[in-house]
């Protein structure tokens, strides 16, 4: 009988062992560990959690103090998980101090130099306006693409490609290109105005003028030139422009005169030739 007393006595249903399972209980309990869980991450305060379960951030901290986890575990969780994002970030934790020191001194300068254009500079290293806005190492926004354009890798593998010995090698490609380039240029009137200025000064040059005919001599007698001129001849442009020419020439003194010996010999003949 004392042995069944003794047991009865360790029977206590109150206990946690001999408690019957409740469906709500058993809900609540599954939450809790989700809660403790998301706690530890150290990604949620309080506030954020009671939010997220709809319940106030009061309730959080007792279910985390429940499941014997205290404010002071999460920070040292969270001080290891900042440690592991600034080594990976700055390298090493001086770099990391080095930085936040020159943080300290930029904001320090920014109340010095608060309304001016730049903490360093006064005005843009290369154009030196102040008007637009600064964009970075000193330079104003446009002069910053320009910089940017300039040494970019894209770039530089273009003008490798133009370089002087791709040049070389092919010219008939830059000779169309020059030409396009020529048309463009021509094509506004304040470039068409001074071209022609530039032409005549050129022009009168003696070295100039014989390098034109002796570039004429060899234009005129390659086979694609011939071919063109032989169609154009037959056209009516052509034969207009040469009336035209006439026209000037034989009007001409010097020209007025031969023409009349030559019209006073071919009468000659005709009367020698009535003769005979
Ligand atoms: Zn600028």
């Amino acid at each position: 009988m004392e042995n069944i007393l003794n047991e009865t006595k360790k029977i206590d249903l109150r206990r946690k062992e001999y408690r019957q399972p409740n469906k709500n209980f058993r809900k609540l309990d599954i939450r809790n560990k989700e809660i403790t869980e998301l706690y530890k991450t150290g990604n949620f305060s309080l506030e954020a959690l009671g939010e997220k379960y709809g319940v106030t951030r009061e309730r959080i901290r007792q279910v985390c103090k429940k499941e014997k986890i205290s404010k002071e575990q999460v920070k040292k969780i969270m001080k290891q998980r900042f440690l592991e994002k600034t080594v990976k970030k700055y390298g090493s934790l001086e770099n990391y101090a080095k930085s936040e020191e020159q943080k300290q001194k930029n904001r320090l300068i920014k109340l010095e130099r608060k309304g001016k254009w730049n903490l360093k500079y006064d005005c843009c290293i290369e154009c030196g306006t102040t008007e637009r806005p600064h964009s970075s190492h000193g330079r104003c926004s446009t002069c910053a693409m320009r910089y940017l354009y300039h040494n970019s890798p894209r770039r530089k593998e273009l003008m490798k490609k133009c370089s002087c010995a791709w040049r070389l090698k092919n010219i008939e490609k830059v000779k169309i290109k020059q030409h396009e380039y020529f048309k463009k240029y021509l094509s506004k009137p304040e470039n068409k105005k001074r071209f022609k200025e530039v032409q005549k000064i050129y022009s009168q040059k003696p070295e100039v003028k014989l390098r034109k005919k002796e570039y004429a001599k060899k234009y005129y007698k390659r086979p694609e030139v011939i071919d063109k001129r032989r169609i154009y001849i037959k056209t009516e442009k052509y034969k207009l422009r040469r009336k035209k020419y006439a026209k000037e020439y034989w009007q001409r003194p010097e020209m007025k005169i031969r023409k009349k010996e030559y019209n006073r010999l071919k009468y000659l003949k005709r009367k020698k030739l009535l003769i005979n």
